[in-house]
């Protein structure tokens, strides 16, 4: 059975003591969290295991609406995330879409390896390869260290997000609905704002 294993036994151990420990300190709170979601922030953010984003700003189940993968991109073609972005921007109505990276990334750090073998006639051979491309790209623009290349790509899918027609509609139609562009401190366990907050068109 599945749950002999104890890695798997140990999450379901812990998920039993977590709901029991919940609903004795807020009794009822499953059954209100049962009746909908009403979140005020997007998270888009990376997909590795260092940035859960809820317990690094100690938020509850209701608090946030997630959409996380490798490397924290907003590709302006990804059915995926701009579903995610409309259903948390219209039907929602999230205040803020933050996009979050991180340091120590190792999409970030694979793709400023990457940049210096970059063959623009070559299709890239696997999904991690062509996901990343567009970093990779980014990464050979900017020649720079990865730290600054996290912080480049944060700023560039801040640009994706604002020209996202959800947004510009939103934004078009006079609704408050603010992007940001964080880094998270994975050395620290600190987030940084990069200041790159937009409001409106
Ligand atoms: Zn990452």
């Amino acid at each position: 059975m599945a749950t002999e294993d104890p890695i798997l036994a140990r999450l379901l151990a812990n998920n039993a003591q977590w709901a029991n420990d919940v609903e004795t300190a807020e009794p009822g709170f499953f059954a209100k969290c049962a009746e909908g979601q009403s979140p005020k922030v997007l998270w888009i953010g990376c997909a590795d295991s260092r940035v859960p984003e809820s317990v690094l700003t100690a938020c509850r189940p209701g608090d946030i609406f997630v959409h996380r993968n490798i490397a924290n991109q907003f590709h302006p073609t990804d059915e995926n995330a701009l579903a995610v972005l409309a259903y948390a921007v219209d039907e929602l109505r999230v205040s803020h879409v933050i996009i979050a990276g991180h340091t120590q990334c190792g999409g970030a750090a694979a793709c400023h390896a990457a940049a210096a073998a970059i063959d623009d006639d070559v299709e890239p051979a696997t999904p991690l390869a062509r996901w990343l491309a567009p970093l990779t790209a980014l990464a050979r623009d900017l020649r720079s260290d990865v730290r600054t290349l996290v912080e480049a790509n944060v700023r560039a899918q801040v640009a994706n997000l604002a020209a996202a027609q959800t947004i510009r509609d939103a934004w078009a139609a006079g609704r408050s609905v603010a992007v940001h562009g964080w880094v998270y401190d994975i050395e620290k366990g600190r987030i940084r704002d990069l200041g790159v907050s937009l409001y409106g068109a």
